[in-house]
């Protein structure tokens, strides 16, 4: 257990909230309080350091709900430390006070708390070191779990960035424009450019008072889609030539020689599922990367009518419903089969329309 010291009579300064509504923050892992955003800023009140932390290969909420999660602590009179176990990918790091995220192994220090974001578990960050503080729990996933000591879920949230802005006004906390900028990024990137299901007319509302807040959509979008690597391309390329279709699934794969071949880094396999997913009439798709050591990462999307997070999480990883992933056992062959062996009952009951590609003449399976 942390620093902090979880008994209310504590002499460190208290939110300023009705002492009556206080909920009593528990000892024992899995409190999900009624009202969060009170019982976080509660803690946070009586807290000075804290240490923010999010899961491995971080993505754009990732990155951009640290970032924010770490203006607004400081913001409050803090002192936040941001830690992830993966270097930042390239196309985040202009992001305002990237710089500032510590890319280690093991966490250490005299923190009141450990806040996770993103994360399903502790595992989830591959940090070393989390187990001894009180943690706070922040997600979005389908497959979240009340793993840390206060746990805030909510699978509607767009990203865990928008459940950060909440906070953020919650603590009636000035929204400055690098918080703008930094959450503006989150939900632009989970919600794949406002395509994915999560995108609501909320999302937009959000969107917008960002925007007049200081985010640029224009510049967003071209730093982190029109700053592409050539390394991208190239492992685009060898993914491409391995895309496959059946009926409704479609799959395609790079191994690790590709990888060092295209000298792509890990942070240039995003998105590539998302060729296969594009495609005509699949429901389904399959991005599977051989590791150096042989596992294999797989990333899965659908359209929507394949619940891709009971999928990932019957097989140790998670997600949404739209977009998961897990690492399984090599080789890629053998993970293929696996997944594909769940897909394709799951899209066997889809019949309604006819699939595009199909009866035209031209094999779908390329
Ligand atoms: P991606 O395919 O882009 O790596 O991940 C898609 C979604 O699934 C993201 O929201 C990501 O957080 C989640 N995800 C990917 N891999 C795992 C995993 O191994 N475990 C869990 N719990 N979630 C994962
Ligand atoms: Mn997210």
């Amino acid at each position: 257990m942390g620093a902090m010291d979880l008994n209310p009579g504590a002499d460190m300064p208290s939110a300023p909230r009705d002492p009556a509504e206080r909920e009593i923050p528990s000892e024992t892992p899995g409190w999900m309080p009624e009202n969060p955003l009170a019982a976080i800023l509660d803690l946070v009140g009586r807290g000075e350091r804290f240490l923010v932390c999010s899961h491995s290969r971080p993505d754009g909420d990732a990155v951009g709900s640290m970032l924010a999660t770490g203006m607004l602590l400081e913001a409050m009179g803090k002192r936040a430390d941001l830690v992830t176990a993966d270097r930042i990918p390239t196309v985040y790091r202009s992001l305002p006070g990237a710089e500032g995220i510590r890319c280690t192994m093991r966490v250490h220090g005299p923190y009141d708390a450990a806040i996770l974001l993103e994360c399903d578990s502790v595992d989830r960050t591959r940090l070393r070191g989390l187990d001894e503080f009180y943690l706070v729990n922040i997600d979005h996933h389908a497959t979240g779990r009340a793993f840390a000591h206060l746990n805030w879920i909510d699978r509607d949230a767009a990203s865990v960035g928008e459940l950060v802005y909440r906070l953020i006004k919650a603590a009636a906390v000035h929204l400055s424009p690098a918080m703008a900028q930094c959450l503006y990024t989150t939900i632009l990137t989970d919600t794949g450019g406002f395509c994915y299901g999560a995108t609501r007319a909320s999302t937009f509302a959000l969107a917008a008072e960002l925007t007049r807040a200081g985010a640029d959509p224009v510049q967003m979008a071209q730093e982190i889609y029109f700053s592409t690597a050539m390394s991208k391309l190239l492992l685009l390329g060898a993914a491409l030539s391995n895309l496959r279709r059946e009926g409704r699934l479609a799959w395609l794969s790079v191994s690790h020689q590709d990888m060092v071949r295209t000298c792509a880094a890990e942070e240039d396999c995003e998105g590539i599922v998302n060729y296969a997913i594009s495609l005509a009439g699949v429901e389904a798709a399959v991005f599977l990367r051989e590791l150096p050591e042989g596992r294999i990462r797989v990333s899965l999307r659908s359209k929507g009518r394949v619940d891709v997070a009971s999928l990932a999480a019957s097989l140790g990883g998670g997600g949404h419903e739209n977009a998961a992933g897990v690492t399984l056992d090599g080789p890629a062959a053998r993970a293929l089969e696996e997944v594909l062996g769940h897909l394709r009952p799951a899209v066997e009951g889809i019949s309604s329309r006819r699939v595009h590609g199909e009866g035209n003449g031209i094999d779908p399976r390329v």
